[in-house]
């Protein structure tokens, strides 16, 4: 990670803007490189990324890393971060509070990184980045452009463990993806 990103990172482990950081045991700024060209952006950190302090190290993201390959991607080259960077307790959704606190972060992040395409994993992150009346059954793996960026929003790895039958549309989008990534990347 580069200066700016350390930085912002730096000030997430010490932030105490909502009351998230009373219940984490590591906040979770994110990681990747600082010149990725595609961020897949999460709802928050579950127990696993809570522990160790990394984004989707727990079940969910051992889903994200095969989907990533099956997009022709490979984990070291994208950055993963998530809307609020501390755990919700018992895996909550986060409060609409906490996404706002927390989101001078995600905009740091994404102003330092600036990336070609944003994946946004599941609705709290699509309604949070996208569209906040947006149904993720309706707009997974549809891309929208704003701002010379473009967003597709996907199903959370975590919903396809919890409902088996969302995995193959995942899998589906992911091959959408793959081609969305040959030409917008080459
Ligand atoms: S979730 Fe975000 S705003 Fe809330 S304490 Fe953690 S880093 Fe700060």
């Amino acid at each position: 990670m580069d200066d700016l990103l350390e930085e912002i990172a730096q000030e997430i482990r010490r932030c105490r803007k909502c009351d998230l950081w009373r219940s984490r045991t590591n906040a979770v700024p994110g990681e990747g490189p600082a010149d990725a060209a595609i961020m897949f952006i999460g709802e928050g950190p579950g127990a696993a990324e809570d522990k160790q302090g990394r984004p989707f190290v727990g079940p969910a993201g051992q889903l994200l890393n095969s989907l990533l390959l099956q997009a022709g991607l490979r984990r070291p080259e994208v950055f993963i971060t998530n809307i609020v960077k501390c755990r919700p307790p018992q895996n909550r959704e986060p409060r609409p509070d906490e996404v706002r606190a927390c989101r001078e972060y995600l905009d740091g992040q994404i102003a330092a990184i600036n990336p070609r395409i944003i994946c946004l994993l599941g609705r709290p992150a699509t309604q949070t980045l996208l569209d906040p009346t947006a149904s993720i059954s309706k707009i997974h793996g549809q891309p929208v452009e704003r701002d010379g960026i473009l967003y597709v929003p996907l199903y959370h790895p975590a919903a396809a463990l919890h409902r088996e039958s969302l995995q193959p549309v995942l899998v589906e989008d992911m091959a959408r993806l793959k081609s969305m990534l040959r030409e917008r990347l080459g």
